[in-house]
């Protein structure tokens, strides 16, 4: 099964490709897209960056119609849809585990974005008055917050979403569904130019260099505007709790320890990087910047930057409640059971008192 060649694949490659390059649309591995050929739906392999989709070989191809099917019954479980994938794509990856709902989707370009400016409104807890405020007229279905995959495509399906170009899904992000790639795309920049404003966040270094973080685990973040959590006091109140998307939670965890920068901070830092990851892999420091761990995993700095766009998105918003995810929709991202999360919850908690 070799991919299709026409324009068309040459375009969904290219806006692929640029979309996955703006930061304020995907971040690392996050989002993906696809494209249906005849009986094949060709989407990004998971784990892989859709920045890199013109460059390397990243689609992989699924029997659409054996997965629309299931899809459509409604009995799909996850561990079936690497069956689903055919011969020719690339070696040793795997579908994203968002297939089922690109396959649920009738459209034959569906672009799923982690888009700041729209996150930075998903996350409100009345978002859905705040969407039809803001996109009134357009033909866009709200979906609150499902936890990604099987379970998502289940809400989706469930709700009639399937005739709707534009999904806003609470606490995670957007889809767009159009004929042709650069339809899609469009549909994307119209979304985001409708629900981001017109001032540029600010993005600042760090103020000045943190002594001692030798053998602590932990390095100044490189990420773009990722020090004004720290050195801003309005986004370091919002800062600690980033269990408002999922992507936070499974880089950062459920929670940012803030310090006060002092003798015993590398003291701290060890113990705090002494916790298994996801926990603690970014820290902030009171008036100096952000922190990474040394250890973090690949993206977590453009996760950063995405975290740091999202909140300071919401605040030039106007602020508003947030809807933060519960213990047990941490657990759940972090494929933790609930007393596993409490334990750690209650480690991190100690080393960070
Ligand atoms: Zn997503």
């Amino acid at each position: 099964m070799a991919h299709p060649q026409s324009a068309l694949w040459d375009e969904f490659l290219a806006v692929s490709a640029r979309i996955g390059g703006d930061i304020g649309l995907i971040q690392g591995a996050g989002g993906n897209s696809s494209l249906k050929d005849g009986g094949v739906m060709w989407i990004k392999a998971s784990g892989c960056w859709l920045a890199e989709a013109a460059r390397q070989p990243i689609m992989v191809p699924l029997d659409l119609a054996a997965l629309r099917a299931r899809v459509l019954a409604g009995n799909l479980a996850e561990a079936e849809i690497a069956a689903m994938a055919l011969p020719g794509g690339p070696g040793g990856l795997r579908a994203s585990v968002e297939a089922p709902f690109h396959a649920l989707l009738p459209s034959r370009c569906v672009i799923h974005v982690h888009c700041v400016d729209t996150i930075a409104t998903a996350i409100l807890a009345d978002a859905g008055a705040r969407l039809q405020q803001r996109l009134g007229g357009r033909n866009c279905h709200w979906q609150p917050y499902v936890k990604p995959g099987v379970p998502l495509t289940e809400a989706l399906r469930a709700s009639g979403a399937q005739t709707a170009p534009v999904i806003v899904l609470g606490n995670h992000g957007l889809i767009v569904g159009a004929d042709t790639p650069r339809a899609a795309e469009v549909l994307i920049d119209g979304i985001r130019r409708l629900l981001g404003g017109t001032g540029t966040p600010a993005m600042s270094v760090m103020a000045a260099p943190l002594a001692g973080l030798d053998g602590t685990g932990y390095a100044p973040a490189s990420a773009p505007g990722a020090h004004d959590l720290a050195l801003s006091p309005a986004l370091r109140a919002l800062a600690g709790n980033c269990a408002i998307a999922p992507d936070f939670v499974v880089f950062f965890g459920p929670s940012i320890p803030i310090l006060p920068a002092g003798p015993d901070l590398p003291a701290r830092l060890a113990a705090l990087a002494a916790q298994p990851l996801p926990l603690n892999a970014v820290v902030l420091v009171e008036g100096y910047g952000a922190l990474i761990r040394t250890d973090a995993m690949r993206g977590t700095q453009a996760l950063l930057t995405g975290y740091a766009m999202v909140l300071k998105r919401y605040l030039m918003n106007g602020g508003g409640e947030i809807r933060y995810f519960t213990a047990a929709e941490c657990a759940e991202l972090l494929n933790w059971d609930a007393e596993k999360y409490r334990q750690a919850q209650n480690r991190a908690e100690a080393t960070d008192g």
